[in-house]
């Protein structure tokens, strides 16, 4: 019997998770023919979100916990996930159920049919705000044109991953991750379902502009240098336009005399030339900031509380023995 993980990572989910968790239960009753687990990553929840993972574990030990030691953010939780999991496929949910338990069978059967990567793309839907949509899109076809990753839009977490890919994601250990981005870094066979995302059904996104900004920024710099390519183009103008400028101040000044004038686009300058160096250090430091972070090579996280592990239950033992490949951590 193959056996598939439903992977959630929850920061602050406590009012969502009880519901879920019913209909998880609902949803495995009705699925006999895999052997389920679920695996709530807590990402350094500040509610009772700990408590009640526990809660599920106790009345269901299909139900995992891992609680990590802090809030990591939605990267890492999931990379804690793929760590943590070694059934034959993982499903990756988010905790406030705008992704349908329905969809669920049809990437099981795209999966049993070869696909290795299924992943939902939600119809273009007003679930979520105006800016996040536009912004969102604008950004994955930048992305899609500074690199030569295929990032297909309005496509997020909600997949279904086979062992090899959550191994292949296991490998890549970048502390600044975009996991949307390693997907299809990782290749395999991918196939695409689309699906009605619902509303979030309690509390707020956890996204706002600044994590959203920084999580851009992270996708491109992690993927591509087009940016200090950018830098040196943006230099290479800038240069040969001065240089006009200076023959063309020089001829003036040969056969016109020179009178001093030109104040103001003298401060013009300084101040252009000033802000193109600026950027283009912006740039350099990004660069320069990623490889000081990615050098120390610190954990990616740690794990604070986490549900008792097959090794200790031996039912479990036998029936994990027949998973082949173990994951990298
Ligand atoms: N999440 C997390 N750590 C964080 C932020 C979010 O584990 O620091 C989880 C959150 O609990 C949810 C999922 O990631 O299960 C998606 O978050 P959210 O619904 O806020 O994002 P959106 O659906 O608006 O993209
Ligand atoms: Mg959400």
């Amino acid at each position: 019997m193959k056996s598939v993980t439903i992977l959630i990572p929850a920061y602050n989910e406590a009012e969502s998770l009880p519901v879920f968790f019913l209909s998880l239960r609902q949803f495995f009753a009705s699925q006999p023919a895999y052997r389920w687990e679920a695996l709530i990553v807590n990402d350094g929840s500040r509610d009772r979100t700990g408590q009640l993972i526990e809660a599920f574990h106790r009345d269901d030990p299909r139900f995992r916990f891992l609680t990590l030691s802090r809030n990591y953010g939605k990267e890492i939780a999931l990379l804690a996930g793929f760590d943590h999991t070694r059934t034959d496929a993982v499903v990756i949910m988010d905790a406030d159920m705008q992704h349908p338990l329905e969809v669920v069978p049809q990437m099981l059967a795209e999966w049993e049919r070869g696909a290795q990567d299924v992943y939902a793309t939600r119809y273009a839907d007003k679930t979520e705000g105006w800016f996040k949509r536009t912004s969102s899109r604008k950004y994955y076809r930048l992305l899609r044109r500074l690199t030569r990753v295929e990032i297909p839009a309005d496509t997020g977490d909600f997949r279904l991953l086979d062992r090899r890919c959550i191994d292949a994601l296991c490998q890549m250990r970048e502390s600044q991750r975009n996991t949307n981005a390693l997907y299809c870094l990782i290749g395999f066979e991918k196939k695409q379902i689309f699906y009605h995302q619902a509303e979030r059904l309690y509390g707020t996104t956890k996204w706002n502009f600044v994590r959203l900004f920084n999580l851009a920024v992270d996708g491109i710099t992690s993927f591509t240098n087009a940016p200090l390519r950018l830098s040196l183009v943006l230099g290479l103008v800038v240069s040969f336009l001065a240089f006009l400028y200076m023959v063309f101040i020089i001829v003036k000044t040969l056969v016109w005399g020179d009178p001093v004038t030109g104040y103001p686009t003298l401060a013009v300058l300084i101040l252009l030339s000033g802000g193109i160096q600026l950027i283009v250090l912006g740039v350099l430091g990004e660069y320069l900031g990623r490889i000081f972070s990615e050098s120390k090579n610190r954990p990616l996280y740690f794990v604070s509380k986490e549900s008792p592990t097959a090794e200790s239950d031996p039912a479990e033992t036998a029936d994990t023995s027949s998973v082949k490949s173990s994951p990298t951590h």
